[in-house]
């Protein structure tokens, strides 16, 4: 380790920096973080550093540096981004024995400015001795990722209540109750509020004090379409700490993946037409394992508020009195608009667009026939493959254009994912012929982007031949 890590306390202290372009502002962003007197030395400084001098964050000087000015700083920067410069005030700080940061130039500097996670006063910094920065800020996004926004909230509120954590024995039950609170409560309060911040730590130490289990609760989360991408920050933490997932079979193994090793996993739901886990049962599955204090997650594919079934487990939730939070995700249609290019809504095309599900309990779902059969009607049909005839004839019937488009997008977001371009008269065929068999959401009344390229070069290419 050539470079040790110390964190220097800069309030009311001195910086300073000479440079007023890129290297400079890169620099000052994360000074401006600090509460230290900075001083910035600049002929041309950029136009943020003369905001920032308006605004009383920085004492803007046009002019070079002399010795004076660098006596008992805390530390020095050159970012002139120009060799003779930076040495000139290298010069002054050694002289004044400043430690100094020449911007991109390990051998002058005396230290070096990591990448930096903040969640104040939770800080995080990498450094790789200059050898990499790439790993460093590759390092750097993935904690950013995993450390959640609040957590520096979370530490602030955390701090003061030090004095009443004393309250529980020392060693194991006080670190249980702080893990607790820093990675499950904690973060789910700090969604709403200061204040609940603030019960969340009231109630947790009750709890650790009762010595009672800690509660159960079940967070519904929407694993969207497939594509593991394409989940929450906010789903990925409710699968970390998930001791049981109970999950949909449409959720693909990438995606389960990501919970905890420990976790036990449960498949519910059906697949297609098959074997079908009856509601009742996963109803009871989620009150049992969050009685017994678990935290569930209730992972469904797409969004969990979409064809979900979603109410009948809340109410079997909330009537067994456990908590729960929902997680909203990508539902197909969305991912299934991204996919063939078409925006869901357009101005002089749709001003609203449907969700609807193909069948329902009671077998093929009646809709608003004519309302659906008018030009410009944009639909998203769920579950839409086998009723297709059905869903065709109607529309015909109601008088929708038998040159309507409609694109069926098989697996979206998934590797394995295929779209077929079709239309109202030929639907059912088109369907049939395609021999799908994974999850499709019919895209009524839209082409893919690319199709309508080709049918419009088709088109041109008639009309010349004619
Ligand atoms: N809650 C889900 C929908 C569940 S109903 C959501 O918001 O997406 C199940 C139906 O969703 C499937 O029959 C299919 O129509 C659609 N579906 C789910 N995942 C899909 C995917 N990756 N591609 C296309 N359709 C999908």
């Amino acid at each position: 380790m050539q470079h040790f890590p110390i964190f220097v306390d800069t309030a009311g202290r001195r910086i300073v920096l000479a440079g007023g372009g890129a290297a400079a502002l890169a620099k000052l962003r994360l000074l401006l973080k600090t509460e230290a007197d900075l001083h910035v030395f600049a002929e041309e400084p950029a136009p943020e550093i003369l905001a920032w001098a308006n605004d009383g964050l920085v004492t803007l000087h046009r002019a070079v540096p002399g010795a004076c000015d660098l006596l008992g700083a805390a530390l020095a920067y050159a970012a002139y981004e120009d060799d003779a410069s930076d040495a000139r005030l290298g010069n002054l700080a050694r002289a004044a024995g400043v430690p100094l940061n020449v911007v991109d130039n390990l051998e002058a500097s005396d230290f070096i400015t990591p990448a930096i996670v903040d969640r104040d006063p939770v800080t995080v910094a990498i450094g790789t001795e200059g050898a990499a920065p790439v790993l460093a800020r590759a390092i750097k996004r993935d904690l950013e990722e995993r450390l959640p926004q609040g957590l520096g909230l979370l530490a602030r509120i955390g701090k003061t209540f030090r004095a009443h954590a004393e309250a529980l024995p020392h060693g194991r039950p006080r670190r249980d109750f702080w893990s607790a609170f820093y990675f499950r409560s904690g973060p789910r309060a700090a969604v709403v509020g200061e204040d609940a911040i603030q019960s969340a730590l009231e109630m947790e130490l009750a709890a650790h004090l009762a010595a009672e289990a800690r509660p159960g609760h079940v967070h519904f989360v929407g694993a969207g379409p497939g594509d593991p991408d394409l989940l929450t920050l906010k789903a990925r933490r409710a699968l970390d700490e998930a001791d049981v997932v109970i999950h949909d079979r449409l959720v693909p193994a990438p995606i389960l993946e990501l919970a905890r090793r420990e976790a036990t996993v449960i498949a519910v739901g059906k697949e297609g037409f098959g074997p079908s886990t009856p509601q009742a049962e996963i109803d009871a599955l989620l009150v049992e394992h969050a009685a017994t204090g678990a935290q569930v997650v209730r992972l469904k594919s797409g969004d969990a508020t979409v064809f979900g079934r979603l109410d009948e487990e809340l109410d079997a939730v909330d009537a067994a009195g456990i908590a729960y939070s929902i997680v909203p995700g990508i539902t197909a249609a969305s991912a299934a608009a991204a996919q063939i290019g078409q925006s869901l809504t357009a101005r002089g095309r749709n001003s609203d667009m449907r969700l609807l599900t193909g069948h329902d309990v009671k077998g093929f779902a009646e809709q608003d026939w004519a309302t659906l059969a008018r030009p410009g009607t944009v639909a998203a049909i769920y579950m839409g493959k086998r009723a297709a005839r059905f869903l065709q004839g109607r529309l015909l019937m109601h008088g929708a254009a038998s040159d309507t488009p409609v694109t069926i997008v098989e697996n979206a977001s998934r590797p394995e994912s295929r779209v077929v371009a079709s239309r109202l008269a030929t639907l059912s065929e088109d369907l049939a012929a395609a021999e799908l068999t994974g999850p499709a959401v019919l895209m009524f009344g839209l082409a893919p982007r690319d199709a309508r390229a080709s049918l419009h070069r088709t088109a041109t290419l008639l009309k010349e031949h004619a």
